[in-house]
């Protein structure tokens, strides 16, 4: 089979390279010159794990290509995906669209032969509705088909995520199309993947309504957490202790400073915004936004108590400024709130980050770059961990005593142990866990 990828970002170059490693050809298409030339050189534009090795092998097997031109990358194809940005539109918090239907009209310029238009991108329900107006409109004749297509992969797990998802949803209208998919995503049903096949509309829904889900389970959990520290309790506990009861399940119960990311914030503020447009309002995804965007500003206040009171003056040390760990996207990373709120309190901050300075560099002004843990903690009065990434997970504690001026740990991560972190001689404040910092 043969197929082209409108949009070669996270989703869009994890997507084609892993169906190109199920044997489909592959053509990935971005109007973004930079982008292509890189991925034309053998680099990868984003860190994603394991992205380097497989896009390698499937260039080098012929079986997937780059280029800047749709016709090119259309010819032949028996779908076309669409997996270009759905930003939060300024203003109103909709769903920007403007770059799915300019991807309609460009698809509806190039369409040669039967072909299957698949929505990967997130979008509002009725956009699958719409993108087919706009190509039918341009050209009433095509032979094509509109089908929803979410993806549910998560940005540092991306390649097994794909690979072995826990099912895969399509919203498809008729026969023809459900075909193509099938055949498509036939080497994840040969591993028994559920495939969830419905209409366009359901499949449109279903994944706002999954992140909306995992977006108010971790809200659920970080106000646990807050309580938990009002009344001596230990939030990690009490998330075993629900969560290993099956109707509730672990995962997504670990409490941290808000969630962050290219997915749940812009998700959950259009989800709320399509129901209030349809006078089906979502109250309790409402009052997770507005949590949310609360606690991420929140945070502060924690580093300036962990700082006696006062932050003038004071030097800060950031560790990890990624939204998530193993990836280098600073999209609504809650980083964003917390080190400009630290500088307005007269901090200087220093902070380092394995993936992510250089994307965060061009967002957060005025932040003195290191090159390692180690050099950020330098002098500094105290140590925010931000983000947990593995090699922050098992720093020389006497090490960081030694380098910094007053030993205060602020851990928004939950990575270390509070008694340790107290016999090792820390100031230390985490979440959830006994008292408030
Ligand atoms: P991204 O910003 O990383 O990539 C989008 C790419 O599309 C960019 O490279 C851009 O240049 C390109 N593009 C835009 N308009 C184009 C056009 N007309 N022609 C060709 N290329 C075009 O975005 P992403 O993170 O990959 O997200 C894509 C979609 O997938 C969004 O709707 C997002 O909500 C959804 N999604 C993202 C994730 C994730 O973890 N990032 C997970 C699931 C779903």
């Amino acid at each position: 089979m043969r197929i082209a990828m409108i949009g070669t970002g996270y989703v869009g170059l994890v997507s084609g390279a892993c169906f190109s490693e199920f044997g489909v050809h592959v053509t990935c298409m971005d109007k973004d010159k930079g982008k292509i030339d890189q991925l034309l050189r053998g680099e990868i534009p984003i860190y994603e794990p394991g992205l380097d090795d497989l896009v390698a092998k499937n260039v080098k097997a012929g079986r997937l290509t780059f280029t800047l031109d749709l016709a090119e990358a259309m010819k032949g194809a028996d779908a076309v995906f669409i997996a270009v940005g759905t930003p939060t539109r300024r203003g109103d918090g909709h769903a920007d669209l403007t770059y799915v239907y300019a991807a309609a009209e460009e698809i509806a310029a190039n369409l040669d032969g039967y072909t299957v238009v698949v929505n990967k991108s997130t979008v509002p329900v009725g956009t699958g509705r719409e993108v087919e107006a706009i190509i039918r409109k341009a050209r009433p004749d095509a032979e094509f088909d509109v089908a929803s297509n979410p993806e549910f992969l998560r940005e540092g797990a991306a390649i097994g995520d794909f690979m072995r998802p826990d099912r895969v949803v399509i919203g498809a209208e008729s026969e023809r199309a459900r075909d193509t998919m099938r055949r498509l995503y036939r080497p994840l049903h040969l591993i028994e993947t559920p495939i969830v096949m419905t209409n366009r509309e359901t499949a449109e829904l279903t994944k706002y309504a999954a992140n909306a889900f995992l977006a108010t389970k971790i809200t659920f959990i970080n106000e646990i957490a807050d309580l938990c520290e009002k009344v001596g309790a230990d939030v990690h506990d009490v998330a075993k202790g629900i969560g290993l009861d099956g109707r509730i399940g672990k995962k997504f119960l670990h409490p941290g400073p808000g969630y962050g990311g290219s997915c749940f914030p812009k998700d959950t503020l259009a989800l709320v915004r399509t129901a209030q447009q349809h006078e089906a309002p979502v109250r309790i995804v409402e009052t997770v936004v507005d949590i949310n965007d609360k606690r991420k500003k929140s945070m502060t206040s924690r580093i300036v108590a962990a700082c006696e009171g006062s932050l003038a003056g004071k030097t800060v040390a950031v560790l990890g400024v990624t939204f998530k760990p193993n990836t280098d996207d600073m999209r609504d990373a809650p980083s964003l709130d917390i080190v400009p709120a630290l500088q307005a309190a007269g901090a200087h901050v220093r902070a380092f980050d394995p993936a992510g300075m250089h994307e965060a560099a061009k967002l957060l002004p005025g932040v003195d770059w290191r090159a390692d843990a180690y050099q950020t903690l330098e002098g500094a009065d105290c140590v925010a961990i931000l983000t947990e990434w593995n090699e922050f997970r098992a720093l020389d504690l006497n090490r960081c005593k030694a380098l910094l001026k007053r030993p205060a740990m602020v851990d928004l991560r939950n990575i270390y142990n509070p008694a340790e972190m107290a016999a090792a001689g820390f100031l230390y404040s985490s979440i959830g866990r006994g008292s408030a910092p």
